[in-house]
């Protein structure tokens, strides 16, 4: 039977390209409540093939994108994930791990840790040779630190999340605050359009880790190799339907938002915020 390219997402859900809150997706000829329906993380049906190598559904494999052998990087990348980003429907996380060694992308996932529930975390954080990347005015510019990350090894923590996901981790975690935070100061604008960006700065947790590997191991070809699955990842949605995501910001400014403006008096002046922001 022949079917619509809606009936091909409703599908096909993990390729569903709904994933952020400042998406408009079309939903005049859907019955009331499917927009709601259709952002609810779906769960990887079980007939359905998974690819061993990259956990992508066979049909949609990324491998041919992968590198032929994992990148060799001295840095090891600890992803701290909170638990509703492993159910997103688009996660970058697998395609990073899928990049490197193993024993060099390690991802827990949670929202409190300690040094009880997790010692092995809580004494990369007390390590000398530990990072963390979140930003703020306590965080200095990695690109400015000179310094060799490679001998010995550095660790560097990524928190992998929302922006108040992250913040709420990051903050409620005495650990978090041992490492030397740093933050990212590099004008990368996000090459990964598919995902809902609260701001154009905000990048996807692969960008970061791309850019953030690149200065520890003093190697400009990372970046490339690591994008190349997310480039084609967002060709492959982008050929299937999914809108352009632009970031919130991006959407206000061109006078393209069209979800009713917030009561809430906060939000309406962070949103005042994102348009008067002169960085971008
Ligand atoms: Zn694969």
């Amino acid at each position: 039977a022949e079917q619509s390219p809606k009936a091909f997402h409703c599908h096909d859900m993990s390729e569903c390209p709904v994933s952020g809150d400042a998406a408009s997706p079309s939903t005049e000829e859907e019955p009331a409540g499917f927009a709601d329906l259709s952002e609810l993380p779906v769960e990887v049906s079980e007939r359905r093939p998974t690819c061993l190598h990259c956990y992508r559904p066979e049909k949609v494999c990324l491998c041919p994108f992968l590198p032929a052998d994992p990148l060799e990087v001295s840095t090891c990348l600890y992803i701290v994930q909170h638990p509703a980003e492993e159910s997103r429907v688009l996660r970058t996380v697998p395609l990073l791990a899928a990049c490197l060694p193993k024993g060099k992308c390690k991802v827990l996932v949670g929202r409190r840790f300690n040094e009880e529930r997790h010692p092995e975390l809580a004494s990369v954080c007390k390590d000398s040779h530990t990072l963390i990347l979140y930003p703020g005015s306590d965080a200095e510019n990695l690109e400015e630190l000179d310094k060799d990350f490679t001998t010995p090894p550095h660790n560097v923590i990524i928190i992998d999340g929302t922006w108040s996901q992250a913040k709420d981790i990051f903050l409620r975690n005495s650990i978090f605050r041992l490492p030397k935070q740093v933050q990212l100061n590099s004008a990368t604008c996000s090459q990964y359009v598919i995902r809902t960006q609260p701001t154009n700065m905000c990048l996807s947790t692969l960008e970061c880790a791309a850019v953030t590997l690149s200065i520890m191991e003093r190697n400009q070809a990372i970046p490339e190799v690591l994008l190349r699955p997310l480039q084609a990842l967002c060709s492959f949605q982008l050929q299937h339907g999914a809108q352009v995501h632009h970031s919130k910001e991006h959407l206000l400014k061109s006078g393209l938002y069209d979800k009713p403006m917030p009561r809430n008096k906060r939000k309406i002046k962070r949103m005042q915020k994102l348009l008067t922001n002169q960085n971008i």
